[in-house]
């Protein structure tokens, strides 16, 4: 484990992440190019994402379960826009037991066949629906350019599906799903993303309607964080979702598909990482706090490790989580430069000193200096450090907000987002089409993120046009650099 710095993000932004990634333990790269071994730190932060996510899904009334990971080749290929998507990412398995399979195998690279597959034998009556399931699972989308997290090829996350008998329903779906993503990318882990729906171009393929949550990292670029798409009856067309509805006539389901993966875990990094490395919020660090005791002598050493253990069980019992540094053989200095690269949102020093004054000295990670520093008697640790995450909590969410809202920028020609966008996010009127969008990737470098919900009241409005080639307008879009 080393204390030395992580590469300045001035200097080397994609060397920074990388460095912060590795250093603060979160993941390794795999022997397989793209894949990655998420460690013991990383996964956990992992979990508490999860866990965010998962009282969210069932407190609305959806429940898990589990698909298998081989989907026939066959499957993908009935639903014409989804195979055109996802073909050049596919792994496939051609070989079983020893023997060449008759029909090809595909790794899932997402499970809308193979659950529409299920739902079409599942629902009969309109009695049968709403199906409202999620699963915790992995994907393989072969990725050529692989970055720990951001882009893997095999990586973690939560596929939702859902079918509905009518068009509103599922609409609705999708909505309130989005909203749970923000809810939890905003309140849990301090990102204030902005709500939009996807261009045509950037739409999940197979999808009637996408829409998304967009972060801002803390060089201005964008994060696609989390996607929840109205599907149509698309799905339900090509595999067969039928039912009777209550005047016995036959129709076709109403499906949606959401999802959130370990991409998440790179956003917090990239949304709060500074020179020193990791910063987490309370709600997802896995520590939130970290005791390290302090002492010379043997003598000090057994007074201060037990005064240590007594603060250590007032802050479980409150359900701090907490860990504390027994290390032998390493300095003070050492320890807290350790702790303050792997993002532990409060360190407690806790030295003889402090020992005979019944009190512990706590330090903020997002506070630097003697700022951060404040001197708690043991008597008020339960009430004094939960409000002291609370407001850590708070403070992280002011300073990534108070960020994104100085790079977000209005552009009303073309030739102002090409200024935007080298600093930041544009918004403009925009015609959504492919070849506009293209042009502007090509001589920018930026791509539309998403036509935010908060600034655009309807689709295609009356009389506005695009920026960039005058077209009518679909809406607002914002334009920026993006992972
Ligand atoms: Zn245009």
């Amino acid at each position: 484990m080393a204390a030395q710095g992580v590469t300045p993000r001035s200097e080397d932004y994609s060397r920074w992440y990388t460095d912060v990634v590795k250093m603060a333990d979160l993941a390794d790269n795999a022997p397989v190019r793209g894949c990655m071994i998420i460690k013991p730190y990383g996964y956990e932060l992992w979990e508490s994402i999860k866990t965010a996510l998962d009282v969210r899904f069932k407190a609305t009334g959806h429940r898990n379960a589990y698909f298998p990971l081989f989907i026939p080749m066959s499957f993908i290929t009935k639903e014409a826009e989804h195979v055109e998507g996802f073909k050049p990412e596919l792994a496939v398995v051609t070989h079983g037991g020893g023997k060449e399979l008759e029909e090809p195998l595909v790794v899932r690279p997402t499970s809308e066949t193979v659950i529409g597959h299920a739902y079409a034998d599942w629902v009969q009556s309109y009695r049968d629906l709403p199906i409202l399931i999620n699963q915790w699972a992995n994907v393989v989308r072969w990725e050529m350019r692989p970055r720990l997290f951001l882009r893997t090829t095999e990586f973690l996350w939560q596929e939702g599906h859902t079918a509905h008998a009518t068009e509103a329903e599922a609409r609705e779906e999708t909505l309130s799903i989005l909203d749970q993503y923000a809810d939890v990318a905003i309140n849990e882990c301090a990102i204030p993303v902005i709500k939009g729906r996807k261009s045509d171009q950037e739409k999940f393929a197979g999808a009637a309607e996408s829409y998304t949550i967009e972060g801002m990292m803390g060089n201005t670029w964008a994060l696609q964080s989390g996607t929840s798409h109205f599907l149509g009856q698309n799905f339900a067309k090509a595999f067969g979702i039928q039912y009777l509805d209550e005047n016995n006539e036959l129709q076709y389901a109403w499906t949606t598909s959401w999802g959130v993966s370990t991409r998440m875990v790179g956003g917090v990094v990239m949304a709060h990482g500074d020179d020193k490395g990791l910063r987490l919020p309370p709600r997802l660090a896995p520590y939130q706090v970290v005791l390290t005791p302090i002492w010379k002598t043997d003598e000090d050493r057994e007074t201060v490790f037990g005064f240590a253990k007594l603060v250590n069980d007032r802050l479980c019992d409150v359900g701090v989580r907490t860990h504390v540094d027994e290390r032998e053989g390493l300095s003070p200095g050492f320890k807290f430069n350790d702790w303050e690269m792997r993002g532990v949102p409060v360190r407690l020093e806790i030295g003889p000193r402090d020992v005979a004054g019944e009190s512990v000295m706590a330090a903020r990670r997002d506070v630097p200096g003697k700022e951060g520093k404040q001197v708690i008697p043991v008597g008020e640790l339960a009430t004094r450090i939960p409000e002291l995450l609370d407001d850590i909590q708070a403070g992280m969410l002011q300073a990534a907000t108070e960020f994104r809202d100085a790079h977000l920028f209005e552009a009303s020609s073309y030739d102002e987002l090409k200024e935007q966008v080298a600093d930041g996010w544009s918004l403009i009127w925009h015609c959504g089409t492919p070849e506009c969008e293209d042009r502007i990737k090509e001589e920018t470098k930026a791509s539309s993120r998403c036509f935010p919900l908060s600034e655009n009241s309807e689709w295609h409005p009356e009389g506005a046009t695009c920026a960039v080639c005058g077209k009518p307008a679909f809406g607002k879009a914002f334009f920026a650099r993006a992972y």
